[in-house]
């Protein structure tokens, strides 16, 4: 009576008890912490990784401006790295907005090509040692899963009630709601606001949030990347003035597979610094304890904005 799925290396598990999952992965063990030789990941001699499996190449045609590689300590049989630039220092915050426009086209593209293959598939960033990155290359990751998360399915499932008894999606409520409070808002684009969470998992934690509801990520329009591109890069600088060391988990919440046209249904981007490990009370309840309030992150970072780009 035990649910297990198996691939090269790892194993998903699911508890009797409660039917929640746990991924068994022996070979992350492995994973290099630090980099005691060369880069993998940086361009020449050194360049240690499988073969690509997509490329974004250079103007020159000669080089590559972001490359997706299976993963080599795989958390599932459908796990790439994005190695997001050439250059080792890349940063989102010092980048531009076209180079990371391009790593969230790519996060679009190999979504779009692994999902076939996976109930669902899980596109994130760790950045800083806090945050769970073991090599300092920028990369993100995209990682396909057999099965969906207990958390995707309840949020799908109550997604789907609140369309069935109000007629719009619950993203568009919610967000009428935060413009109609103000106080957590922290920056609103053309397409997109950035606001903290009434109920935050993580102090400083924000969503980026479509004001057009659509469900699928990988369906979003060019000139909008580039404005979620160019407003990422604001907010995340304005995070690293706020936060000294600032590591962070950015998530991007989407359609599972086959639920991509689905009309109850948005996209997000949640951005989740982590500043400490869970305690004993969080471990104990699955209940976060969060020292800052959202009003007051929000008001922080607005006043952060506000002075780097001029305007309100
Ligand atoms: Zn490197």
């Amino acid at each position: 009576m035990t649910t297990t799925r198996q691939w090269h290396g790892g194993e998903l598990r699911q508890q009797r008890l409660t039917g929640d999952w746990t991924i068994l992965a022996p070979g992350r063990a492995a994973r290099p912490h630090g980099e005691t030789g060369g880069c993998p990941f940086c361009p020449g001699p050194g360049e240690d990784t499988p073969p690509e499996s997509w490329r974004l190449p250079a103007v020159d045609g000669v080089g590559w401006r972001v490359r997706a590689v299976p993963n080599r300590y795989a958390l599932s049989d459908r796990h790439e790295v994005i190695i997001e630039s050439p250059r080792h220092d890349w940063d989102p915050v010092t980048g531009s907005d076209a180079e990371l426009t391009d790593v969230l086209f790519t996060w679009q593209q190999r979504h779009i090509a692994l999902r076939g293959y996976a109930a669902q598939v899980v596109i994130f960033r760790n950045h800083g040692r806090a945050a769970g990155t073991s090599l300092s290359h920028p990369h993100s990751q995209l990682a396909g899963l057999p099965v969906l998360a207990p958390g995707t399915l309840r949020r799908l499932e109550a997604f789907r009630e609140h369309h069935r008894r109000f007629g719009r999606p619950f993203a568009s409520d919610e967000l009428a709601e935060e413009f109609a409070v103000a106080e957590r808002i922290v920056h609103s684009a053309e397409n997109t606001v950035v606001f903290a969470p009434f109920a935050p998992t993580a102090a400083y934690e924000l969503r980026l949030v479509p004001r057009r509801a659509r469900a699928d990520f990988a369906m979003v329009p060019r000139p909008e990347l580039r404005e979620i591109a160019h407003t990422l890069r604001l907010v995340l600088g304005a995070l690293g003035e706020e936060i000294a060391d600032l590591a962070y988990n950015i998530v991007v919440d989407t359609a599972p597979t086959g639920w991509e046209q689905a009309p109850f249904l948005t996209w997000s981007i949640h951005i989740l610094p982590r500043r400490t490990v869970p305690a004993g009370l969080e471990s104990a309840t699955g209940i976060p304890v969060v020292t800052t309030t959202p009003e007051r992150a929000a008001a922080c970072l607005k006043a952060r904005l506000t002075k780097a780009t001029g305007a309100g």
